[in-house]
């Protein structure tokens, strides 16, 4: 029997890609929610708002306070791979932006409908303008406006029938977005933020720009969390190994928890090290008696070189410059100050 003749290779149509793509940067509503935010943050805001509505499936609403958009970029602003913050491949070792690929409201166009508004500085009025597929639908439409930018994600998915239903029998996003607000809220003191259900008087983060790390803490995870903080920091400065400062804040010998929290930015970016959390937790497991938890807060910053920031689409995940060596740096110190917390516990105990 003769081979089945092979099957014929086209080129998928560009419209097909850009979906395809979308749906990796754009995984879930928090996806989406957590690159607005940079966006905002990018943008130099004091302010922060998120409104969502039906787990950011039916809404995203994303208002900051930042520098706004000029006019003459709108109609550029939701193409694939536009963007003000990067220009040569070389500049992403310094770079210092969180986005750079210009990808991010290029997908949520592709698998949602994205409207902007936005206004810049000596401006007597915004512009306001919807986008889909990485095109404007209409000229920007003059509009009363107050200070930056607010970015509305409808309908997300709306194309995906298998995403939609996936994300509509999980246990709704907000919970996790919640839980993303809560984390930029403590490293990015200076901002405020807040986020709410839409239509709800009350905010479920909410927190006003401050000095104070803890005070930051306090006010997103609860006093009685904060309150049982000791702060830590450390740092390498020999260049011939891996230079490295880290700062940060780990629950002491009387914090309960059944559950780690885990907030690490390495370079301001947000994000997970599974090595780097393991090391943490056994310190803990090992150290105190009761089998705790940690809560922990943590931002490392290393060389710019020395971190790749793009080997995730997320952008959740970076990979690190001899990481077995700072993570077991950061291990010994973390082990050090909890057994003396535990100790300085077991003798108040005692007497
Ligand atoms: P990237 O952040 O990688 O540049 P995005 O698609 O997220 O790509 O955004 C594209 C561009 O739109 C940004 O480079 C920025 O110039 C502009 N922009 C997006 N959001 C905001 C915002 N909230 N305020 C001001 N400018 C923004
Ligand atoms: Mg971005």
């Amino acid at each position: 029997q003769l081979p089945k003749e092979p099957p014929k290779i086209h080129r998928l149509d560009q419209s097909v890609v850009n979906r395809i793509a979308a749906g990796e940067v754009v995984q879930r509503p928090v996806s989406a929610v957590k690159e607005l935010i940079e966006n905002s943050i990018d943008a130099n805001s004091s302010s922060i708002s998120v409104t969502i509505k039906d787990g950011g499936l039916k809404l995203i609403q994303v208002s900051d306070d930042g520098h706004g958009i000029r006019h003459e970029d709108l109609g550029i602003l939701c193409e694939r791979h536009t963007t003000s913050k990067l220009s040569a491949f070389e500049d992403l070792r310094s770079i210092k932006s969180m986005g750079f690929r210009g990808e991010a409201l290029a997908s949520m166009t592709y698998v949602g409908h994205v409207t902007v508004t936005t206004i810049t500085k000596g401006q007597l009025h915004g512009y306001r303008v919807s986008y889909r597929d990485g095109v404007m639908e209409h000229e920007p439409k003059a509009c009363a406006a107050v200070k930056g930018t607010q970015i509305m994600v409808e309908n997300l998915f709306y194309n995906m029938a298998a995403r939609r239903k996936t994300l509509q029998n999980s246990a709704d996003d907000y919970s996790k977005i919640v839980d993303l607000i809560s984390r930029f809220a403590i490293h990015h003191i200076n901002v405020g933020f807040s986020c709410r259900k839409h239509g709800a008087v009350r905010a479920d983060v909410h927190t006003v720009a401050t000095s104070s790390r803890l005070d930051a803490i306090g006010s997103v995870y609860g006093v009685s969390v904060a309150r049982n903080l000791m702060e830590i920091e450390a740092s390498d400065d020999d260049p011939s190994s891996s230079p490295f400062e880290m700062h940060g804040f780990i629950s002491n010998a009387d914090y309960a928890a059944k559950k780690i929290t885990m907030v690490l930015f390495i370079n301001d970016r947000l994000v997970d090290c599974s090595a780097l959390k393991r090391a943490i937790e056994v310190v803990y497991s090992a150290t105190l008696p009761k089998a705790s938890k940690p809560f922990v807060y943590m931002t490392i910053v290393v060389p710019p070189e020395n971190v790749d920031v793009n080997v995730h689409p997320t952008k959740r995940e970076v990979s690190l410059l001899n990481q077995e060596v700072i993570i077991e740096k950061i291990q010994t110190l973390v082990e050090s100050r909890l057994r003396s917390s535990n100790d300085a516990r077991t003798f108040q105990e005692e007497t």
